[in-house]
């Protein structure tokens, strides 16, 4: 076994704190994967708190996993040792169901092996994740990293990066539409990064009036503050496409009236409660609600190829380990610009 370093929570809403484990020697197919950094998700918090309900303890959180190849399995042909590498969202599935062939592992029909707060293909062994020193993967659920990206800027983009590129492809946003991105955090700053390098002409909607300039730096052309009454009701119509990266509840119906015949709004913000919407909101122009989850791994291994060549990263900030439980604070404010990342040498 490998022992681990990590951070932990270790039931719903304790802060997390240092915790010691162990992980599976590598198996033929296996890379040993010494972890550079690991993005702070917002999903990590909902599921450090048990938000969602299901979460399993103790929990390694983190899913946006950048690191170097220590150490390979005798069948190993993707990596060497010393590659880079990058785990996302999930680290195994069945392979063989229609999902898995299609290659959306996260949709697998058997299981999908979630990263952290989930089991094995066994069902039965924990997964823990990036919040740590060492992780092990198949090697078919890494992902190369390109090379010369910065690879804290990297990190993010193996969950904050595909759960906005994917959408954005599926929905072919593309040159001069009106895309509207609501909630500008870690997901919605990539939204803004990827849909302006994508040509298209957006709108950031935002309860923080101070990050009007970041928002415009990133690439959108206009910024609403929607805590100033009546600014949505002049928009009515105006828009294609709106990806919905918000974390807490909100009116759905006055973002989807934003919305032009047939407008799509899509959402990838996961709040842990419910929210009414009046048919009509859909009834009036055919307009669509649509969700997307993350990415399979031919599409993340396409995003990451599409960064590279674009160069669009996160914008991060590197904070030690120990400093994990203030990091989450300040993603609640809303105060994160745009994503924490651990620095992963201080476990
Ligand atoms: P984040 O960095 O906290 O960003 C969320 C943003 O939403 C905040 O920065 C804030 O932006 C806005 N917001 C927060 N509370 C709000 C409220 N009460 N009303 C209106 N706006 C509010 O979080 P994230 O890491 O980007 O994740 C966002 C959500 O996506 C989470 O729920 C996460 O679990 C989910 N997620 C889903 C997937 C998927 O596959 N679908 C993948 C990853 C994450 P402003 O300051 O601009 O208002
Ligand atoms: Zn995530
Ligand atoms: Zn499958």
């Amino acid at each position: 076994m490998i022992p681990v370093k990590g951070y932990a929570a270790l039931s719903a809403g304790k802060p997390l704190e240092p915790f010691q484990f162990s992980r599976r020697d590598p198996e033929p197919h296996d890379i040993v994967i010494e972890i550079l950094y690991c993005g702070i998700c917002h999903s990590d918090i909902h599921q450090a708190r048990n938000e969602w309900g299901g979460s399993m303890f103790p929990m390694v959180p983190g899913h946006e996993i950048v690191g170097r190849v220590t150490q390979i399995g005798k069948k190993v042909r993707r990596f060497k040792k010393g590659s880079l590498a990058g785990v996302g969202c999930f680290v195994d599935s069945c392979r063989v169901c229609p999902a898995c062939k299609r290659q959306e592992q996260q949709f697998c029909k058997v299981h999908t092996a979630f990263t952290y707060s989930s089991t094995e293909m066994d069902l039965k062994t924990p997964t823990q994740g990036g919040y740590s020193s060492h992780t092990v993967v198949h090697e078919d659920y890494a992902l190369k990293i390109p090379k010369n990206m910065p690879l804290e800027r990297t990190a993010p983009l193996l969950c904050a990066g595909i759960t906005t590129y994917s959408p954005l492809r599926q929905w072919k946003v593309g040159k001069n539409q009106k895309v509207g991105v609501i909630g500008l955090g870690g997901l919605g700053h990539m939204a803004v990064k990827l849909a302006a390098s994508m040509r298209a002409d957006v709108t950031v909607f935002s309860t923080s009036l101070s990050k009007e300039a970041d928002a415009r730096r990133l690439g959108a052309q206009h910024f609403v503050n929607t805590k100033h009454e009546g600014t949505l009701a002049a928009l009515k119509g105006k828009f294609q496409f709106i990806l919905n990266t918000v974390s807490a509840p909100h009116d759905l119906g006055s973002y989807l009236e934003l919305l032009d015949v047939k407008g799509v709004m899509v959402l990838v913000g996961v709040p842990p409660k419910a929210t009414d919407i009046h048919a009509f909101s859909l009834i009036m122009g055919n307009r669509r609600l649509a969700g997307s989850l993350i990415g399979g791994i031919r599409q993340t291994q396409e995003m990451l190829n599409y960064c590279a060549k674009k160069k669009v990263y996160c914008d991060v900030e590197v904070i030690p380990a120990s400093g994990i439980n203030e990091a989450y604070e300040r993603v609640l404010k809303g105060n994160v610009h745009y994503r924490a990342v651990i620095d992963a040498s201080t476990f």
